[in-house]
């Protein structure tokens, strides 16, 4: 039986894991925190920092094949454990995709679609720009930042310049990053790849994501754009894989507008303009969707390109349309929850026919804004399928439980 060692215990991880589990595998995790979600399931766990290598390197000895379920992983600390066992999507695709500016570079050098940008390595290079920049604007870090942090937006160039001056944006002092254009968006999308090691990638629906404060709320399967321009992403996401050379799951997240930029290189389709955000080489939180929507989840995917099995069309198994939607610390907290390991109150689900997939991932702590679980809905329609995710969702922040 093989083992698939998993670099990362959070929720993609403990997913991740349940497919290979239901396929047949074993699964073995590695994560500094030993309460991570996934290390609660398995056997195996290592808990060591993410750059000891005599740690890293007992895990891999212990592993089949090894992937990741976070791009935070420091890649320097793989290079030469790429020898020991073999890490899937590489450690090429990570350093790329988890470094903003190489992430840029990598769009511009292959010609795929992508905002206007400018690399800044200080604070003083910042300032430079204050003249060249397209404005609205958004500085982002090159390497850290996630669910928003590390941004910081300026609408003209005198915002820009109170945003460099402001004592509150200290981390700017030693910044490496990007300047990019802000882009009017329309909507925003995922589009999944799977890509074995032998035989064509195969694209997942396109997926349609909605944020809340820079945080996914919710995920829409089908999305409601037009179907040629959901042909065309899913073209470019398949490119865009080929290009990376990964093999593996690559997530390709894109910016929607109808809003014509000179300076973009964005591609036109039937009066939209599409452009990549950015790369994840791994399952995706938009991907959630798909275990119930298709009849081969995103972590089946991978699970089954670590295992050697082969990959289907991963078609949508019913008319009508799905809605994935985050569970934040937030709900625990209005629940009254707040202290560590606190249960979730779910009795409202009896009262809730349309939800299909509750996952609760166990973390300890019910912070505000932290990911702590999800679900799905169906419905005839995106209207029916969203107003159902919404019901349960405030069905369960209403619910003052019991003593805790
Ligand atoms: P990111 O961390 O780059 O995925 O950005 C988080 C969120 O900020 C995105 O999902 C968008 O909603 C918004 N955002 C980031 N960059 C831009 C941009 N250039 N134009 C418009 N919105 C953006």
């Amino acid at each position: 039986m093989k083992q698939v060692g998993i670099l990362g215990g959070g929720q993609l991880g403990m997913l991740l894991a349940n497919s290979i589990f239901t396929l047949g595998g074993r699964a073995a995790v590695y994560d500094p925190d030993s309460q991570s979600p996934l290390c609660h399931h398995v056997k195996t766990s290592i808990n060591g920092p993410w750059l000891n290598f005599e740690s890293l390197n007992q895990f891999f000895e212990m592993c089949d094949v090894i992937t990741y379920e976070f791009e935070n992983v420091e890649s320097a600390a793989l290079v030469s454990l790429e020898h020991v066992k073999p890490i899937y999507p590489s450690v090429k695709v990570l350093r790329t995709t988890q470094d903003r500016v190489l992430e840029k570079k990598f769009l511009l050098a292959s010609g795929l679609p992508h905002t206007n940008f400018a690399v800044a390595d200080s604070v003083a290079a910042l300032r430079r720009q204050a003249d060249l920049n397209n404005y609205p604007c958004i500085i982002k870090t090159a390497r850290g930042g996630y669910d928003g942090k590390g941004q910081l937006f300026a609408r003209n160039r005198e915002d820009f310049l109170s945003v460099l001056d402001n004592p509150d944006n200290y981390w700017l002092d030693t910044f490496y990053g990007v300047i990019e254009d802000f882009v009017r968006l329309e909507a925003e999308v995922s589009c999944i790849v799977a890509r074995p090691l032998r035989g064509p990638a195969v694209a997942f629906p396109v997926l349609e994501n909605v944020h809340v404060d820079h945080i996914l709320d919710y995920t829409l399967l089908p999305s409601r754009i037009p179907p040629s321009v959901q042909k065309r992403i899913k073209e470019i996401a398949i490119e865009a894989t080929e290009k990376l050379d990964v093999y593996g799951l690559l997530t390709t997240e894109f910016f929607l507008t109808k809003t014509k930029s000179l300076s973009s290189l964005g591609i036109e389709c039937d009066g939209w303009y599409i452009y990549i955000n950015e790369f994840a080489p791994r399952p995706h939180n938009s991907g959630h969707v798909t275990r119930s929507a298709c009849c081969m989840s995103q972590y089946d995917a991978l699970a089954r390109i670590l295992l050697n099995i082969p990959l289907q069309e991963p078609m949508i198994v019913s008319a009508g349309t799905f809605c994935m939607m985050n569970l934040l610390g937030d709900v625990w907290i209005a629940q009254g929850a707040s202290r560590p390991d606190a249960e979730l109150d779910l009795s409202t689900l009896k009262d809730h026919a349309q939800v299909l997939d509750v996952v609760i991932y166990g973390k300890r702590e019910p912070r505000a804004k932290r990911k702590m679980g999800h679900f799905v809905t169906y419905g005839k329609t995106p209207e029916g399928a969203l107003s159902a995710a919404h019901a349960f969702r405030d069905s369960l922040k209403a619910r003052k439980s019991i003593a805790r």
